[in-house]
């Protein structure tokens, strides 16, 4: 094992080093196949293999069952920003959104291409440092709400989703099988890979089987959840190597158990925001507790030496990627599944210990 940094990166993120191993030996070998799992053929039955087994897992981990379709789909999170209009939205439609950071604004901007857009909240104003108040009503006529899970870069979180009364759609990108949620509650789940789930390029799509007969017509195959469904993600030359890291994670999440996974979340967050909240260095960007992310722990140092300062020890010390993003400045940590809570640990202790030298 090379990994000798505690890496912290928003995305492409940690890996369980059990996993680096197991692609490591893929790559060498795949399984006793005489060839590399770069060099797999996409429409041969061991990526036929890889398939079956990463859509079970999926629906396994999420408890669902035949009344939906797993997929697995190239062009990361965006090209779903725009799949979901493309597919659900006609000219004359209304799609609800809710605006609760970057990425849920850019899914915005992208469903405008294809119809109406109504804002159903947004914190926009205020930088996005809290949730929007849920919609007290959704009107029935829209085609579908999309919701953010996890806001990536300003870090809030919605722990809980109501049932509503139009398609329920979701990026779940950096927060899949983070925690226990009720996944039947949702029409469209996505999520880019390389936060939770692998490696980039990749995009795992969970949608209900009657979405599918909603699908506006000219959408080219493709770009066709329908056509994707129907060629079993295999229409073009997959992303075998990429497809095949995602199930060697689903199979580390289940060994784990999502349960105990949320349950070390948990844990993790708590240090962190502790830490926070106790300085006289750092501040939490998002001040709610019950609106705080426990994938991604944003906050800020009293001013920029401090900042500077901050950064330089964690990089003396191995420890990378906790750089804010550059639309917000200051620290983020991000603490994915992946990340030990040893590594949460060091960090913790080492911004106790700067605190003191200061
Ligand atoms: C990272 C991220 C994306 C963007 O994914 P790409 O694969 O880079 O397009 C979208 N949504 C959320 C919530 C993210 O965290």
């Amino acid at each position: 094992m090379n990994q000798e940094k505690i890496n912290f990166n928003a995305g492409p993120a940690a890996l369980p080093a059990i996993v680096i191993k197991q692609a490591a030996d893929a790559v060498l070998q795949y399984k006793n196949t005489g060839i590399s799992i770069l060099e797999l053929p996409h429409r041969g039955p061991e990526f036929l293999a890889i398939i079956e087994e990463s859509k079970a897992l999926v629906k396994e981990l999420c408890n669902l069952g035949n009344d939906h379709e797993v997929l697995w789909l190239q062009g990361g999170g965006r090209l779903q920003f725009s799949m979901i209009p493309m597919n659900f939205l006609t000219p004359q439609d209304t799609a609800g959104y809710i605006d609760s950071g970057h990425w849920a604004a850019e899914a915005m901007e992208y469903g405008a291409y294809y119809g109406h857009i109504q804002v159903m909240g947004s914190s926009r104003a205020t930088h996005y440092d809290h949730l929007p108040e849920w919609p007290q009503e959704i009107p029935n006529h829209l085609k579908y709400l999309h919701i953010t899970t996890n806001n990536t870069i300003y870090g809030t979180q919605y722990a809980h989703v109501p049932k509503i009364n139009v398609p329920l759609i979701a990026d779940m990108s950096s927060d899949i099988f983070s925690c226990t949620r009720d996944y039947s509650n949702y029409d469209l789940i996505y999520a880019a890979a390389q936060k939770n789930l692998g490696t980039p390029g990749v995009a795992l799509v969970i949608v209900k089987k009657e979405l599918l007969s909603r699908i506006a017509n000219h959408v080219p195959p493709m770009l066709n959840y329908k056509a994707q469904a129907h060629e079993n993600s295999i229409l073009n030359t997959a992303n075998v190597s990429g497809v095949y890291t995602s199930l060697l994670m689903l199979r580390w999440i289940k060994e784990k158990g999502i349960a105990n996974i949320e349950a070390e979340n948990n844990r993790k967050a708590e240090l962190l925001y502790n830490a926070i909240d106790n300085s006289s260095l750092f501040t939490g960007y998002v001040k709610n507790p019950a609106h705080r992310s426990k994938m991604n722990v944003c906050f800020t140092a009293v001013n920029k030496e401090i900042e500077q300062a901050f950064l330089k020890l964690c990089a003396e010390n191995n420890i990378i990627g906790i750089q804010g993003h550059r639309s917000t400045g200051g620290f983020r940590v991000s603490i994915y599944n992946a990340v030990e809570e040893a590594s949460v640990i060091t960090l913790v202790e080492l911004m106790k210990k700067f605190e003191t030298n200061s």
